[in-house]
């Protein structure tokens, strides 16, 4: 038998998985450092995005298979390093993804009330190891970027209270975010409306928000001949295009809450002395090859800034790491011989769930070429594999039995005890599923379920 190493339980790691295991003669055991799998579809997906993370279902099937383990709450490069990997498994993939907001480098930018949009999700999406949660009383805020992020945080934004009780949000982030909801949310693009990336189907949905109005000013639409040329031919910029003259041309409903587009706006620096107070904006004009240039200063009054401006990937000790792209450089998958790359560190972050499979599926066929071209020159004796599988045992016991208990990793087993638990939880309060962001009760139900199932129970019979 044949064993991988994948590290990231992500889509793409799971991808990978179900690929290798098409194989008859490997197994697979999935790393994560979360206690929970599913990465980027648990935590990066929106919350009301319920269809999209229904791919968990699928994704669930590999464990099904005896030949895959799964290993979470083990963090790489703490609870283990590449090496001990390297040694025990015959190859190892990384698919840990681009968890990081990238900065953009302007004055302000650590004052309180800014946010990096990596971890406004995965503080909404409930991961237990978010960063800093959104406690801004904020009645406007500015998100920064013109890509799909923006329009899923403006969208949960808007939806503060009432229209998030039909996610699996937590509870304490429906408190949160219903307690001063924001009204006024402004997304701001430096380049033309032409050249945003926002897909249509996104900003479609937009349109169902209840008690919002979107607001577009028509001169901020006029495309300029650089744009229009660069971006004339596009079937989805023509699309997106004819959307925001529709609303702009739209009269107001005198909605509570409002959502405005501001195009041809780069922030130039973040006002406020203790706080987040406002945006001072650039507005831009956009040459023939793309160069934005200055034609004018604005002032923007708000009390949030939440950069989504694209991530970036963690780099691995003793690897290559792409700062400027934030990825592993890597050809089709592979980085070395027993080495190779899945999903968002392998391509940078773009594309939606279903590119990862895409991207899982050429990796694996790499490996396989390598593990093919091994076995021709004999390379990967059954001496060198008897060591590995001594080395394999002793990491997963020690995993296993880690003296800290809330360091020990959860197993398949665990985390469908945590899944019984939160869906336990909201049917307590009317919900599908209420996530736990907890992460010591989910290590503790991960790790002990039957335990955790009988405090459950007592706790469900409480008033
Ligand atoms: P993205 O699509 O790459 O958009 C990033 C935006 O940030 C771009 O508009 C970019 O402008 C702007 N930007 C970059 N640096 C900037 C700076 N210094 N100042 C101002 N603006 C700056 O990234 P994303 O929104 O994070 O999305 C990541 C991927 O996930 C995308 O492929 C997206 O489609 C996907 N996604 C899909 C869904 C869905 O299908 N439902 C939902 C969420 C995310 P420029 O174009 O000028 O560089």
């Amino acid at each position: 038998m044949i064993h991988i190493a994948v590290v990231g339980a992500g889509p793409s790691g799971i991808f990978a998985a179900a690929e290798l295991l098409k194989h008859p003669g490997l197994s697979v055991d999935v790393f994560d450092r979360s206690p929970t799998p599913f990465g980027l579809v648990r935590y990066g997906v929106a919350p009301d995005h319920t269809k999209i993370k229904s791919v968990t279902t699928t994704l669930s099937k590999v464990f099904a298979d005896p030949r895959a383990q799964f290993l979470g709450n083990v963090d790489l490069g703490k609870d283990l390093d590449l090496d001990d990997l390297r040694a025990a498994y015959d190859s190892v993939i990384i698919a840990t993804g681009a968890p990081h907001a990238r900065r953009l480098g302007i004055p302000g930018e650590d004052l309180p009330g800014n946010y990096a949009a990596a971890d406004l999700v995965s503080w909404y999406n409930g991961h237990p190891l978010s960063g800093t949660p959104f406690t801004a009383r904020a009645e406007a805020a500015a998100i920064i970027g013109a890509g799909n992020v923006s329009i899923d945080i403006a969208r949960v934004l808007l939806k503060a209270g009432a229209g998030l009780r039909n996610t699996d949000a937590p509870e304490s982030v429906l408190t949160t975010l219903g307690r001063d909801p924001v009204r006024e949310v402004h997304i701001l693009a430096r380049r033309s409306v032409a050249e945003a990336k926002f897909s249509h189907a996104e900003l479609r949905e937009l349109e169902a928000l209840a008690d919002v109005d979107i607001v577009v000013n028509p001169a901020d639409l006029e495309l300029g001949a650089a744009a229009s040329a660069r971006c004339g031919a596009s079937r989805a910029a023509t699309a997106r295009i004819e959307t925001f003259r529709r609303w702009a041309a739209r009269p107001s409903r005198g909605a509570a809450k409002r959502l405005h587009f501001r195009f041809l706006r780069s922030p130039t620096a973040v006002l406020g002395s203790n706080h987040v107070t406002g945006l001072r904006l650039q507005r831009n004009v956009v040459d023939a090859d793309g160069a934005l240039a200055a034609a004018g200063s604005e002032y923007l009054p708000v009390q949030a800034v939440i950069r989504s401006i694209g991530y970036t990937g963690n780099p691995i000790s003793g690897i290559l790491f792409d700062h400027d792209r934030g990825l592993i450089p890597n050809t089709a998958g592979r980085v070395e011989a027993d080495l190779y790359v899945a999903g968002w560190i392998k391509r940078g972050p773009s594309g939606t769930i279903g590119t990862n499979k895409a991207c899982a599926i050429q990796t694996v066929a790499t490996l396989l070429a390598e593990l093919s071209r091994q076995a021709h020159t004999g390379e990967g004796t059954s001496v060198a594999r008897a060591a590995r599988a001594r080395l394999r045992a002793g990491l997963v016991t020690r995993l296993q039995a880690h003296p800290e208990r809330h360091r020990r990793c959860v197993t398949w087993d665990g985390w469908t005890a945590i899944d019984a638990a939160e869906i336990d939880l909201g049917s307590t309060r009317g919900r599908a599923r209420t996530k736990i962001n907890n992460f010591r009760r989910l290590v503790t139900i991960g790790t002990q379920p039957d335990v955790a199932r009988s405090a459950a129970a007592v706790a469900i019979r409480r008033p």
